[in-house]
């Protein structure tokens, strides 16, 4: 397993989790571009955007839904954003799908 969201999905690398459950896992960015950085990921590796389908599109609901009741509890109440980066062009780079859940700043559109 050379996946680095893996290894902390696994608990083979020692991350401090702010939510887990038998289908995903968030914690805190390692590199913080707000006061509140959060990374929200599936268990099981899948590699990006361009991976979800039928079988595992489910994920990503649970995702947004559990996304919404951390960005309360961390008292986000008038936002927050949500991003995903897909791909070279996206800047992604951890091939494991992965959501952002950025606030406590106001944020900027577009993004650079
Ligand atoms: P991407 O650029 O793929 O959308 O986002 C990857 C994110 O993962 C980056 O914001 C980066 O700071 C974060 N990251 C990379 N390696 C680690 C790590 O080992 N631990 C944590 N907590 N975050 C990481
Ligand atoms: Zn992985």
């Amino acid at each position: 397993m050379d996946c680095i969201f893996c290894k902390i999905a696994n608990n083979l690398i020692p991350t401090k989790k702010i939510y887990e459950d038998d289908k995903i896992v968030a914690f805190n960015d390692l590199e913080p571009q707000a006061p509140i950085h959060i990374l929200i990921i599936p268990k099981v590796h899948i590699g990006s955007a361009n991976e979800i389908t039928d079988e595992n599109k489910d994920i990503v609901s649970h995702i947004f839904c559990v996304a919404s009741k951390i960005a309360m509890e961390k008292g986000l109440k008038d936002g927050y954003r949500i991003v995903n980066n897909c791909g070279v062009e996206g800047g992604q780079t951890v091939q494991h799908l992965h959501f952002h859940l950025l606030g406590g700043r106001s944020m900027k559109w577009p993004p650079g």
